[in-house]
């Protein structure tokens, strides 16, 4: 029993990459967004992703009626290689006490759900909340990759990357990554 636990824990991590790089420009099924709740656009990666996909993605998101913390809604890539776009507004960092952490769970679980229910098999996440919101790196890189890790042992068809920006990022994550199991 305990063989086949590692054995499906080696698989998903095998299914999981950490790269840098502008997301932006991954051609795979869905990428996500590291929206806000009004889904009408921002700064950082969800300015760089409206501009990438061109107007038809602010218009399709002005249809959805804006997007609680923590959930996420699915709209088409348009001029964005990646088929699909999952916004998800991960919390502000308001010093741990408001359910950050649970809340920037539910951001990559709630884009997971959508991936699967939509038929996605290749993804790829920016690191959500890290950037203009605050989230210390070094309590987002295990939540992240934890969460991932999970359902990745569930979902044996499916492969995600985690594309970090910078090189600050992409230690935490791959240090995260180490850790894991
Ligand atoms: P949040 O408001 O959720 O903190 P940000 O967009 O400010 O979102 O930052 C989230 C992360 O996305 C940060 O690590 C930032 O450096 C990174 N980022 C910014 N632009 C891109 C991009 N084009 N591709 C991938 N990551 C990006």
């Amino acid at each position: 029993m305990e063989n086949n636990e590692n054995q499906r824990q080696k698989a998903a991590a095998s299914r999981f990459s950490i790269v840098q790089g502008d997301i932006t420009t991954f051609a795979v099924d869905a990428i996500a967004n590291a929206a806000n709740t009004s889904l009408l656009g921002g700064g950082g990666v969800d300015g760089a992703i409206h501009r990438a996909a061109g107007p038809e993605l602010l218009a399709e998101c002005r249809t959805l009626g804006g997007c609680a913390t923590g959930q996420a809604k699915l709209t088409g890539g348009y001029r964005l290689p990646a088929r699909f776009v999952l916004h998800t507004p991960g919390p502000v960092w308001n010093g741990g006490g408001d359910g950050e952490e649970a809340l920037l769970k539910s951001c990559y679980e709630s884009c997971l759900k959508l991936v699967a229910e939509n038929g996605c098999k290749t993804v790829a996440f920016p690191s959500i909340s890290t950037g203009i919101y605050g989230f210390p790196l070094e309590k987002a890189a295990p939540i992240a990759v934890g969460t991932i890790l999970r359902f990745l042992e569930d979902h044996q068809d499916m492969e995600v990357q985690m594309v970090c920006f910078d090189g600050r990022t992409r230690n935490a994550y791959e240090e995260a990554f180490k850790d894991w199991g």
